[in-house]
């Protein structure tokens, strides 16, 4: 089966199983694991941030930092369809007791302008006191799209005059920076607070780590243990993610390539009435009927390919390393003639 249905799919290489292997451990609830050290270091100072945590999955570093940066009743901006609204199983109300205000946007994206007119007065007591506001870059509703630095460097100093703590859900960031071409440590500045998962595109089998400032990660740490995400020998699979880190960046570049491939042959398919233009590793297209999905899906599974649905009528297939040239040619001429 060549599995497009996401990027969470991958399977860890010999070398990256070899590295988990042979990983020195030591039990990090005592912060003595060696190879989680290592990994939060090399993950802080590639974005350029005082400290990071290892955690279990990025739906818990989101939490985490969700959970630090507000109060009960406090109000979170995101956009309508961002991953921490949608899937994260409402844990911004239930972990947090925090309001959201949802808004509108270009693919996943909001903008500075819009921010500035929904923060809150402070001092009418009517309002939910608006306490951080939270991007995804890309933006996995809005097909992968990348945000424009600009417009982030906008955001990024609204929220910081006003003292409004920034979030990144950075799942996957690396894909962003691979086209924004963004050195890390520029970007990083942007953000109070950064979940980067390593898990997606980079291939590792589990993790994701949240960077921050020393005195945000040592609370961060606290709620960890809170939400039961203290781990103790977690280097074993925290060496599968410094692995990633270290070597699976620079190939994304493929994975976008591979991904506008899908996207002119599903443009090419008289089944599809749309397709959003890809920027990095994800496809969503659109069918000419609602009810053609699921029997799309089906007759491509029945090629041996496996894609996700994605709302009324949408499909999403997504590219990543365990996805060759050869099978994206096999995908391309099998979708054209469907
Ligand atoms: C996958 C993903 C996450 C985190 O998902 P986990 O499965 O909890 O690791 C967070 N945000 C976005 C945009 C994602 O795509």
């Amino acid at each position: 089966m060549i599995d497009l249905r996401s990027d969470t799919v991958t399977q860890p290489c010999q070398a990256m199983r070899e590295a988990m292997a042979n990983a020195h451990v030591g039990d990090d609830v005592f912060k003595e694991d060696p190879t989680i050290i290592a990994l939060e270091k090399y993950g802080a100072t590639l974005f350029g941030k005082e400290a990071a945590l290892f955690c279990s999955s990025g739906t818990q570093t989101n939490q985490i930092a969700i959970n630090v940066h507000v109060t009960p009743g406090g109000e979170v901006i995101c956009h309508e369809e961002s991953h921490i609204y949608k899937y994260e199983g409402g844990g911004i109300a239930k972990n947090s007791g925090a309001s959201v205000r949802l808004l509108p946007g270009d693919r996943g994206r909001i903008t500075a302008n819009q921010i500035a007119s929904w923060i809150n007065p402070v001092h009418d007591v009517h309002f939910p006191i608006t306490q951080l506001v939270s991007l995804e870059d890309t933006a996995n509703r809005g097909g992968g799209a990348v945000y424009d630095i600009n417009e982030l460097s906008k955001i990024s100093t609204l929220c910081k005059t006003i003292g409004l703590p920034l979030h990144l859900d950075g799942a996957r960031v690396f894909n962003a920076l691979a086209v924004n071409k963004m050195n890390p440590k520029d970007y990083g500045t942007f953000f109070d607070s950064m979940s980067i998962c390593l898990s997606k595109g980079l291939g590792a089998p589990v993790g994701s780590l949240l960077l921050g400032s020393a005195s945000f990660i040592e609370k961060a740490r606290r709620v960890r243990k809170v939400f039961g995400g203290g781990m103790r020998q977690g280097g074993i699979i925290a060496a599968g993610g410094l692995f990633a880190l270290k070597n699976n960046v620079t190939r994304l570049i493929e994975d976008h390539q591979h991904a506008k491939l899908l996207e002119s042959a599903l443009k090419k398919c008289s089944k599809v009435k749309e397709v959003m233009t890809v920027q990095t590793n994800i496809v969503v297209a659109s069918l000419n009927e609602e009810d053609q999905r699921d029997p799309f899906i089906e007759a491509l599974k029945s090629k041996g390919i496996l894609c996700m649905p994605f709302g009324p009528g949408m499909i999403r297939a997504v590219t990543h390393l365990d996805i060759s040239i050869e099978q994206i040619s096999y995908c391309v001429h099998s979708i054209e003639n469907m």
